[in-house]
């Protein structure tokens, strides 16, 4: 080993010049990670593949300014040189540095990291007078000769640079190793990659605009980071998470505070920053550190639906206090995501910058400013949404500089506004590629999958034994649970068997497909399209319980008293099982009933055998029945809530169940069904949580906070019920009270107000939380954890290997692998919560999507489609909040108009603008005009006259106008909302392809916008998932006003 100096010039964070010199030990061997090693190099992790035509070592400046390129994974064979890597943590920060080491960590993009400042023959000293840069790009070369030498010659090696001296310098030194630009790098090898030269110049145009900014300061600058710390320490600042209004994201945003409860009593729980320069600079979810302002500065929070109205009010008006108030001094971490913009038309608003080439792109998210972008497609990509990123916020600039990653479509056509609320839910790459295909196994006619003897051998064989069936909705593919039930032991005993498909024998943990099923976290529904958490052979096929083929199953079997249904013993395992029956719930509640249906599986069998064979699936079917209303009624007695939506009912229906949005007749064997899954979820929580106490993943469900029932409350008594909030008990009790036999709506809708007032079930690691917080308020269980659908939940994919870990234990065997740690499995939670909650957003933004296209293609003046019967909810300062059971629609309806005119009804009902007055009261809106004085009360039908709000750089908002504080009536209102959405959602794609097939046929006159179009589309099989959870997300509430919204997002 050599010991020499290395003489480092850095820049400290305030741009001081330091000087460090290091002792730098240099060594013989340091491995190269190559496939191609001649030298028997260690090379434990990630290799480089063989099989390439050369390897490519990006020069420190690609490295640090365009990261973005070298993560494409179509881009294979890179090697990252210690230098460069040190170069990105120095000058880039903590935050890109991670990003790069995440990328050398993924299995899934094909780079190493070669420590060449360690390699004794690649090591350069840096010579006197040598520029910092010009050091740094002779170490990469040099490491690059040394990869041609040590892999003896067998890979050709090109090293990418931006200086053009550098190319000049050493592009002729050596053969076998090229030097050449970025760009000529793309043209020469990824001709194809559209999307990485697009990139390219848009970063290049960047940097170049980057230079030559203002010098006028428009933001404090943000104190160093010492000097934070400190503050945060000494209490004199406040850190928090920043979240912007939705409502005024121009003026209002608040800093969270985590942990409020032990600090700071007098400034509660967050912080209100007011205006642009108090947030100086800071975007919505940056970790901000602020101070606060003096009390005399403090100000209120506007409650009126119409920005400027309301906006000062003084506290005595509302009752309220001012909120502590404050300003923003620094960021302690920018959580800049990829945001989708909207190119402004090319006379709208133009920034007045002297280069023509510089925009201001308008955000579709409203909470996120406006961002610069330097491009040379300014016109054609006009009305075009387009995903980009933000590069850096100065404090001379009035906005973020930023530049363009891709281009997602015209503004408005539906696969570009499907592609935009991925996006913006950090939704991305959901294609699965070809490396993560060939991992998985083959079922074809010529090459059938097949038992594999050895398992065969390890599984409890429940084939011949157990009569298996599952019981799902119509039309489903991904069956991930079965049923069994039998008598035993005389008629004394009652074993009862949940099998579940054994997604975990196919999917390795670490395998290509188990880390992309757990970036994804979950399948992803839309309104018209899924996207799969696992590849169609493994959901639709190899993993689903199919009727009449051998499939592999994870199963607890429970062996019940015959008569007290106690449970004596359960057993939890691996399986064979072969479902005979794929009911749907219709056809089981059919046979329950005892009606003739006709069951496909006994159709080709003679009368006699028929018969038999229907009189024991009835049998097991009623057995079921008597278990699932003994396992419901013990639940009651614990107080489990029967609310839409709460996973009481939507545990099974949660994804699939249909025949749950109608509401009026549920069908009990979807309870009994429901049941079954939360009892064998409820036991595989005992199991797990009991032999790893400290390290498995659950799903509690707090405790509400009582205040938040306080609007619940009170509405209910506005309608003359008494809701209880004590104890979950309590609440189910008066909730089942508060019916209102006139108008079952009213019931719904307290409901739902509950489910908003909740706070969200989150998964944990059992060591994270204390044993009381273990508890599931929803389902009143004291542990739960989801088992049952390991296709489309990776919870249950942690939850199935913890179980297989814990039978290994019980058995002597130990868990095998390690386990994931208790910090990791907290992670792990945490990662999960986050990603279901943008599966809930992007749902529900996908449903409005949904709504806004079908409404636009009317004329609400003359289409008697867009007047319908509305139900008010939610009593505003200047209007109400409305929800349209028809459509599952909800928007506001404003009493008053920027003309200061009101709605005023007639004697009839019939409402029109009138100059007047609006006044507001907890349970009712009144206006005041020369007609006289109108009322609008909490559930109030009345009709409303539904259109469509285009804003064209957002998303498209339904507009209700009050049209009749009376009822609507027509014939056509009868019908079940349920068909009516889906009849919605069907329309809209239709339109959607005929807009798409005439598109195609112009294409070519127009430029090649769409290809990005449908590029993520998996299935496309018009998916008729229930309203349930949209009807569950209808904000009753403001969510803002929520505390823990802030801390299930973080
Ligand atoms: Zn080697």
């Amino acid at each position: 080993m050599i010991k020499t100096e290395k003489i480092l010039h850095l820049k400290s964070c305030r741009g001081r010049k330091v000087r460090v010199v290091r002792e730098h030990y240099l060594r013989e061997r340091v491995p190269c990670y190559s496939g191609v090693c001649q030298a028997d190099c260690v090379n434990d992790g990630k290799v480089l593949p063989e099989d390439l035509t050369h390897y490519v070592v990006p020069d420190v400046g690609v490295v640090v300014d365009y990261l973005e390129i070298l993560e494409f994974r179509e881009l294979q064979g890179i090697v990252f040189t210690q230098t460069a890597c040190q170069a990105v943590q120095h000058s880039k920060g903590r935050r890109q540095y991670n990003r790069l080491r995440n990328l050398l960590k993924d299995p899934r993009h094909d780079c190493v990291l070669f420590a060449n400042e360690f390699q004794e023959y690649s090591y350069c000293l840096r010579e006197k007078g040598e520029s910092q840069e010009k050091w740094q790009t002779r170490c990469v070369y040099s490491a690059a000769v040394w990869y041609y030498n040590h892999l003896a010659g067998m890979m050709d090696i090109v090293m990418i640079t931006e200086d053009q001296e550098a190319v000049a310098q050493y592009s002729c030194l050596n053969s076998g190793v090229y030097v050449i630009s970025v760009q000529e790098y793309l043209q020469n090898f990824w001709p194809e990659l559209q999307a990485a030269h697009e990139l390219y110049s848009s970063i290049s145009q960047a940097l170049q605009e980057k230079e030559g900014e203002g010098k006028e300061k428009e933001y404090a600058e943000h104190l160093p980071a010492e000097v934070l710390e400190a503050g945060i320490k000494s209490g004199r600042y406040i850190q928090g998470k920043l979240k912007v209004s939705k409502h005024r994201p121009q003026t209002e945003a608040f800093v969270m505070m985590e942990g409020f409860s032990n600090k700071s009593t007098e400034t509660g729980w967050r912080v209100l920053v007011h205006g642009d320069k108090n947030r100086n600079r800071a975007t919505d979810t940056d970790v901000v550190v602020a101070e606060l302002l003096p009390k005399s500065e403090w100000r209120w929070r506007a409650t009126a639906l119409t920005e400027g109205q309301g906006e000062e009010k003084s506290g005595e008006d509302n009752g309220s206090k001012a909120l502590p108030t404050g300003r923003i001094v620094g960021i302690l971490q920018r959580n800049w995501r990829d945001y989708v913009v909207t190119f402004p038309p090319r006379e709208g608003t133009q920034s007045q910058s002297r280069n023509s080439q510089r925009i201001l792109a308008v955000p579709w998210d409203h909470r996120i400013p406006k961002i610069r972008i330097s491009t040379q497609q300014a016109d054609a990509l006009q009305d075009h949404r387009v995903v980009v990123r933000i590069d850096s916020w100065e404090s001379t600039s009035f906005y973020p500089n930023g530049h363009s990653v891709r281009v997602l479509g015209r503004a408005g056509e539906l696969e570009t506004e499907v592609q935009t609320i991925l996006i913006e839910n950090c939704i991305n790459e959901l294609l699965f590629s070809d490396a993560q295909l060939r991992e998985l196994p083959a079922n074809s006619l010529d090459n059938p999958w097949k038992v594999d003897p050895a398992q065969e051998a390890e599984r409890r064989d429940l084939r011949e034994s157990h009569l298996v069936f599952s019981i799902d909705p119509k039309g489903c593919e991904d069956v991930d649970d079965t049923l069994s039930v039998r008598s035993l032991a005389g008629g004394e005993v009652l074993e009862l068997g949940v099998h579940i498909a054994d997604v975990t024998h196919f999917v390795t943990e670490g395998s290509l497909t188990d880390l992309e099923a757990r970036s994804r976290a979950t399948t992803y529904y839309l309104a018209d399209r899924r996207y799969d958490m696992l590849p169609a052979v493994l959901s639709a096929d190899l993993c689903s319980l199919l009727g009449g083929v051998d499939r592999y199953a994870m199963s607890v079997l429970w062996e019940l008293d015959a008569h007290t249904l106690n449970v004596k013993d359960v057993w939890y395992g691996r399986t064979i099982i072969r479902s005979s029956y794929q009911l749907h719930y219709e056809l089981a509640q059919a046979l329950l009933g005892g009606e003739r249906a006709e069951v496909p599986e006994l159709a080709q069998l003679g009368p006699d055998e028929k018969e038999a064979k229907l009189a024991q699936l009835t049998r097991a079917l009623k057995m079921l029945t008597d278990v699932g209303r003994h396992l419901r009624a013990q639940r009651d007695r614990g107080g489990a809530l029967e609310l839409e939506g709460l996973e009481v009912r939507a545990q099974l229906d949660e994804e699939r169940n249909i025949t749950a949005l109608v509401p009026r007749q549920p069908l009990e064997v979807h309870e009994t069904v429901a049941e079954c899954m939360i009892y064998a979820n409820h036991w595989v929580a005992r199991k797990i949580q009991e032999i790893f106490p400290h390290q498995a993943l659950l799903r509690c469900h707090p405790h509400p906070q009582q205040e938040l029932f306080g609007q619940l409350v009170e509405v209910a008594r506005a309608k003359g019920f008494t809701i209880e909030t004590g104890t979950n008990k309590a609440l189910a009790d008066s909730l089942d009270q508060a019916v209102d036999p006139q108008d079952p709506l009213v019931n719904r809708l307290l409901r739902m107000m509950t489910t908003q007032a909740m706070p969200q079930a989150l998964y944990f690691s059992t060591g994270a939380q204390s044993r009381d917080q273990y508890y599931h308020y929803g389902l009143a269980l004291d542990r739960y954890t989801h088992f049952t659908s390991p296709i489309r939940r990776y919870a249950d994919i942690i939850v199935h290997r913890l179980l297989i870990a814990a039978i290994a234990m019980e058995t002597g065997a130990g868990p095998g692998k390690a386990l994931a740690s208790n910090k990791e499995l907290q992670e792990m939670a945490r990662h999960i919560n986050q990603r279901n909650l943008a599966a809930k957003q992007t749902q529900k933004l996908s449903i409005e999507l949904f709504q806004c296209l079908y409404f636009k293609e009317r004329d609400p003046q003359t289409d008697e489609r867009c007047v319908a019967d509305a139900v008010i909810y939610s009593i505003l300062d200047d209007g109400v909040l409305a929800f349209v059971p028809e459509y599952g629609a909800r928007a506001p309806v404003y009493m008053k108009n920027r003309e200061g005119q009101v709605v005023s009804a007639g004697q009839d009902g019939s409402c029109e603008w009138q100059s007047g007055s609006v006044r507001r009261y907890p349970d009712r809106v009144t206006t005041t005009s020369s007609r006289g004085t109108s009322t609008f009360r909490l559930f109030d039908h009345i009709t409303v006259r539904i259109s469509v709000q285009s804003t064209h750089c957002h998303a498209d908002r339904l507009n209700f106008e009050v049209i009749s504080n009376k009822p609507y009536h027509s014939a056509g209102s009868q019908q079940p909302r349920s068909q009516g959405r889906s009849q919605l959602v069907q329309e809209v794609v239709r339109l959607a392809e005929e807009a798409y097939q005439q598109a195609q046929e112009k294409a070519a006159r127009r430029p090649r916008f769409s290809t990005e179009e449908r590029e993520f589309c998996q299935s496309k099989t018009p998916n008729l998932y229930s309203l349930l959870e949209e009807v569950r997300e209808l904000a009753l509430m403001d969510l803002e006003m929520v505390p823990q919204v802030c801390a299930t997002t973080a």
